[in-house]
Order: C-alpha cells, then sequence, then structure tokens
C-alpha cells in the first residue's frame, strides 16, 4: 500500500491532509511532536502514529516511516510554527525555532527520505506559505523561513529530478486551524479576514488535503518545482485596492 510521511498531522491543516489521503488509499504514517494527537488522528484514519519532534532525529523518522510497511512513497512537509514580533527586535530564541521546525527540519528530512522515495518513484510536498510571496508584518522570520522553503523546493526539484523524485510545495492563504484560531474566535476579525477573499470564504484543512492529494499522484507526473498557492485568489487581489476612474 502507498505510504505517506505527513509531520505535524496531529491537527490542523496536516490533520486534514492525512484525512483526505487516507480516504484515497494512502496508508498515513502520522507525525507529530504530541503523542497524543498524533495516536487520535491515526486511530481516526486506519494510519500510522509516529510521535517526534521534526527537528530531533530526522533520520531516526525517515526510517521509522520506512518501517511501517517497507516502502515510502510520499512525504508532506507540514510541521510548522510561528514566533510573532517586529523584525528590528527579533528575539534569537524565536529566530532558532523558526528556522529549526520550518526550514532546517524540511531539508533534513527531505534529504533522509530521497533514498526512500527515489526506491519508490516518490514526491514530496512542502506547506510554505502565500507569506512566502507577501510579507506577514509582525510575523518574525516567519515569511522568511517560508521563503526559504519554496527556494529548496525549487532546488530540491532539480537536483533530485534524476532520481525520480519530485517536489512541489503549497502555500495556504488563510486556513482556519488551530495556528490562526485567535484571530476566527472573533467574530469581527473572521468576518473582516473573510470579505477579503474573492472566493469567498476561509478555507479549511481539505482544501490543502486535495492539492496534497493530487500533487502526490501520478496526475502531477509531470509538475515539480512549483510553489501552488491555495489562497482563494487572495494574494491576486492588490490591484483592487487602487482608486480606480468609473468604467
Ligand atoms: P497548527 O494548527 O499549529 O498545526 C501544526 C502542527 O504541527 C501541530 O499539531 C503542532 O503540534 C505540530 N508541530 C509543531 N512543531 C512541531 C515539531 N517540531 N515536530 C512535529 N510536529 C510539530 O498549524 P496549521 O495552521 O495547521 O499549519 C500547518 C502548516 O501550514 C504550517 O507549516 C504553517 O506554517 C502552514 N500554513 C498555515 C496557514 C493557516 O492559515 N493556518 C497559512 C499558511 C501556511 P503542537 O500543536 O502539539 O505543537
Amino acid at each position: 500500500m502507498k505510504t505517506v510521511l505527513v509531520t505535524g498531522a496531529g491537527g490542523g491543516i496536516g490533520a486534514g491532509i492525512a484525512r483526505v489521503l487516507a480516504k484515497r488509499d494512502w496508508h498515513v504514517v502520522v507525525n507529530d511532536v504530541s503523542a497524543s494527537s498524533c495516536d487520535k488522528v491515526a486511530a481516526d484514519i486506519g494510519g500510522t502514529a509516529l510521535p517526534g519532534d521534526v527537528t530531533a532525529d530526522p533520520a531516526g523518522l525517515a526510517e521509522a516511516a520506512l518501517a511501517v510497511n517497507g516502502r515510502l512513497d510520499g512525504l508532506v512537509n507540514n510541521a510548522g510554527i510561528i514566533r510573532r514580533g517586529p523584525l528590528s527586535d527579533l528575539d534569537p530564541a524565536d529566530v532558532d525555532a523558526v528556522l529549526g521546525v520550518n526550514l532546517r527540519a524540511v531539508v533534513a528530512l527531505s534529504a533522509a527520505a530521497l533514498p526512500h522515495l527515489s526506491a519508490a518513484g516518490g514526491a514530496i510536498v512542502n506547506i510554505a506559505s502565500m507569506a512566502a510571496e507577501v510579507p506577514q508584518l509582525n510575523g518574525g522570520l516567519y515569511a522568511a523561513s517560508k521563503a526559504g522553503v519554496v527556494s529548496f523546493t525549487r532546488q530540491a526539484a532539480v537536483e533530485w529530478g534524476a532520481e525520480g523524485v519530485r517536489v512541489n510545495a503549497i502555500g495556504p492563504g488563510m486556513i482556519r486551524t488551530e495556528m490562526a484560531e485567535a484571530v476566527y474566535a472573533d467574530p469581527v476579525m473572521y468576518e473582516r479576514r473573510r470579505a477579503l477573499i474573492p472566493v469567498g470564504r476561509i478555507g479549511a484543512p481539505e482544501d490543502i488535503g486535495r492539492v496534497v492529494a493530487f500533487l502526490l499522484s501520478d496526475d502531477a507526473a509531470y509538475v515539480s518545482g512549483q510553489h501552488v498557492l491555495v489562497d482563494g485568489a487572495l494574494t491576486q487581489t492588490l490591484m483592487a485596492h487602487f482608486p480606480q476612474p468609473p468604467c
């Protein structure tokens, strides 16, 4: 059975990705730093829980995922964190944490999984962000870390294409998850955000999961090195803010 490792899948977008992939007959190895949420999602979808911090032992994580079914066809680097603050006042510990989880772990786990994915003709999907393309004000180094993920994705796609491994990234827009729950719990803030999105709604984790499923599938056999924005066209609205003469 095709097997995929999804990091940070104990909640939010990662759990949504895991649910979509399980419905499409993937065996999902559910990683999260929280063992209890890992166990719950894995039990819900009939997957395998593999708790652990993605920054701790990437090679061990890749080996353990391989050992579940003796094959690894997909890797979804989804675990991510944000430490908010202005660029003029960054806490070095926050910089290390954000770069460690969002970028270094993505690179290290991808490299560790590469031989297994290569043997299976597999693919990697990195969950970046629309913040890789447009700044996230007062988001600390979050946007820079995600821009790094996109750059890594493009380079890895070129370096690893000959090994039969495709590498793509997804840039979620505004998705309702625990990471952003403080914002969405406020109905005024929720409506102000929703009104900005051309397709008329805040995204759900499954919106990202379905695009992950496509990028891992043979339907995407000729797609590599891309950053696919899944944002309801939010990032295309800049010109809508310009005053215009009447038509
Ligand atoms: P979330 O609700 O906070 O979920 C992230 C999951 O990753 C949590 O279960 C978290 O565990 C886990 N995690 C954190 N650090 C980890 C580590 N070192 N090792 C293993 N697991 C770890 O966030 P989300 O909104 O679903 O975000 C998922 C991804 O999408 C992230 O990469 C994020 O940057 C990206 N993204 C989200 C949005 C959005 O609007 N939500 C937009 C753009 C991009 P704990 O909760 O137990 O710490």
